[in-house]
């Protein structure tokens, strides 16, 4: 499948910060950057390395080094994963996908998108929230079109609408989660989810 759902006992204790509706933003922020973390490493497990020979104090030895990731960030959510993004490959060039759901229909509706050419990277599409996944396919679409060629998408909760979605659009792309949920409620809410990841993050509730 094209999903792997990150199980280490960190992870779920971050999961269970920002599941938590008493939460603040201020806790919830650092949750989502600390979980970030291992949805990165995880997500970079098969990132082609460049070899580089170094020299340690005592010898020259072979070294690797991580180059050509970008980070595209679907806006707002995807904001809380892009310090973590920052902080472990500084070189990043980033990416912002600004999509908002119409919230009848949950369809997805382009307002911005700005990336470099894509040609050559490795892509990383920062979306917290998959739930029906038109947000997410969109944003891998449009990463498509910038020459995208090999692309993992960071995801806290997966639903498994949107997983499907994601296979029947882009089965060539791989999701990684921290969990997939139960379903989704009639407004397209993640259960039992963490309710609308944005308005957390940036305390807009
Ligand atoms: N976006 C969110 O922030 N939360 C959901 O549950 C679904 C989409």
């Amino acid at each position: 499948m094209n999903l792997t759902v990150i199980d280490h006992p960190l992870s779920r204790h971050y999961l269970t910060v920002l599941r938590d509706r008493t939460t603040e933003p201020e806790e919830f922020r650092a949750a989502a950057r600390r979980l970030a973390y291992g949805l990165i490493m995880e997500a970079t497990e098969r990132t082609p390395m460049v070899e580089t020979q170094i020299e340690t104090p005592l010898e020259p030895t072979r070294g690797y080094r991580m180059t050509d990731v970008v980070a595209i960030a679907v806006l707002r959510a995807g904001l809380g994963l892009l310090d973590a993004v920052v902080d472990l490959l500084p070189q990043v060039t980033m990416g912002f996908a600004g999509v908002q759901r119409d919230e009848e229909t949950a369809e997805p509706m382009e307002y911005y998108f700005k990336a470099a050419d894509l040609s050559n990277t490795h892509v990383l599409v920062l979306e917290p929230m998959l739930a029906t996944g038109g947000s997410l396919s969109w944003a891998v679409q449009k990463a498509k079109d910038s020459g995208a060629e090999h692309i993992t998408c960071l995801c806290v909760v997966a639903a498994p609408e949107g997983v499907k979605r994601m296979y029947e659009d882009h089965p060539d792309v791989r999701i990684v989660a921290a969990a997939l949920d139960r379903d989704l409620n009639e407004n397209y809410y993640i259960r039992p989810g963490l309710g609308d990841m944005g308005d957390r993050l940036f305390g807009t509730l």
